[in-house]
């Protein structure tokens, strides 16, 4: 039986977010966190844009370390052979790669405006995709942006030129968000019986439906005997009204009538840290986790009414359609009411190590060391412009060198 992975693109989708964004280092804590989760593979940036190089070939070299691991990082370009050059200019150890080219009427005519006709579109992706294998790369998926409003015997025919140059996966893009799952399912089934490729789901939320529609094109590239690919981001935090929530994902997976039984992860999936992953994401973007956010939100667990309140006490299943723990929720949270030092650009050595103190396991060999750290603290947090947490902390001190490399930008220079 196919399964289900999980193709997360928070450093691609949700960075690229109007008014949103994330500082490199915690693009890296969100590899991190997405590692821990059990996310298969993370979209994580834009290789032929300049000032992502150090921390994409940063991220790569954790991974060479084994910080990143299992988890594969893949940087998301145009389908066109400059792209792919100048990618591996920039970044030349990446080893996964997502290519993407419009393939719906709308924007063949509406954004190329007659630059371009369809079959200059496949021409382009299947050059692009043999220009990509030509540098060694592991894996291509090939994205159709704007699938959902594309004619299904050009996407078919799209997919086949796909497969006929070897492409791992083709995405399915729901790029306005215009499926429901009724339609989804049905392409996404013909498209893995009729290209056969696994097939990736990237599905927007402008009607609500990014979770819904995920699960029907995942069950369609089921049903047709392919691997599903299902693109998420942290929150849910993406292009206008967002893509699928990572953590509803999960849950809706495991959790939903019947779903789980024939459709399932094809890896370990730990949900024990969809709080911490969830948090982090909110504190990093700025952006609140709504009150009523599935799993996460404050009010997931929340039991108020009296018919409500005595009956998940006895019994939290009249309620509760899973427990918070398994979540990882349920700790207290730490919160200092009186005297508060944080760690920040101007930061001098004495409240950086008392900071650091608090923290269990570091500690460090030399005052030059201390200085060195806290000299990388202090470029972190021009970057983020708010205390780091605990985590980003320890990164700093466990993996100076690579931090140096993540803080380093260089405008205007040769990478
Ligand atoms: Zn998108």
């Amino acid at each position: 039986m196919p399964k289900i992975y999980l193709l997360d693109v928070t450093n691609r989708d949700g960075v690229q977010t109007a008014k949103l964004g994330l500082s490199k280092l915690e693009k890296t804590m969100t590899n991190i966190y997405l590692n821990e989760i059990g996310v298969f593979q993370s979209e994580f940036g834009f290789p032929t844009t300049k000032h992502e190089s150090r921390y994409l070939k940063a991220n790569l070299e954790l991974a060479e370390m084994g910080v990143l691991k299992p988890i594969r990082l893949e940087g998301w370009i145009r389908a066109i052979v400059d792209d792919v050059e100048l990618t591996f200019e920039r970044v030349p150890g990446i080893k996964h790669l997502n290519l993407s080219i419009s393939t719906s009427d709308q924007m063949i005519e509406g954004k190329f405006q007659g630059r371009k006709t369809k079959q200059d579109i496949i021409n382009d992706m299947t050059s692009a995709v043999d220009a990509a294998w030509a540098r060694g790369v592991e894996s291509i998926g090939v994205n159709a942006e704007d699938a959902s409003r594309t004619d299904l015997d050009y996407l078919v025919e799209f997919g086949l030129a796909a497969k006929e140059h070897k492409a791992t996966r083709l995405r399915y893009c729901d790029t306005l968000g215009y499926d429901n799952p009724f339609t989804i399912y049905k392409t996404n089934k013909a498209l893995a019986e009729r290209v056969g490729l696994p097939i990736e789901q990237h599905c927007h939320g402008d009607l609500g439906m990014a979770v819904a529609n995920s699960l029907a094109g995942a069950k369609g590239t089921i049903d047709g005997g392919q691997d599903a690919y299902i693109n998420t981001t942290i929150n849910g935090i993406g292009e206008r009204a967002g893509n699928a929530d990572l953590v509803t994902v999960i849950l809706a997976v495991t959790k939903s009538k019947e779903f789980a039984e024939r459709y399932q992860f094809g890896n370990k999936i730990k949900l024990s840290k969809a709080w911490k992953i969830a948090k982090f994401a909110e504190y990093a973007f700025g952006v609140p986790i709504p009150i009523n956010q599935p799993g996460v939100g404050a009010n997931a667990f929340a039991h108020e009414s009296g018919i409500h309140a005595d009956g998940v006490l006895k019994d939290p299943e009249n309620y509760e359609l899973y427990g918070f723990e398994e979540l990882g929720r349920g700790d207290p949270i730490k919160v200092d009411t009186g005297r508060e030092i944080t760690a920040g650009e101007y930061s001098g050595i004495s409240g950086f190590s008392h900071v650091m103190g608090k923290i269990r396991d570091i500690s460090f060999e030399s005052k030059a060391e201390a200085n060195e750290v806290l000299e990388l603290v202090r470029y972190a947090n021009v970057l983020a412009h708010k205390p780091l947490v605990e985590d980003e902390l320890l990164f700093i001190a466990r993996y100076p060198q690579v931090a140096k490399k993540l803080l380093t930008l260089t405008p205007l220079v040769k990478p």
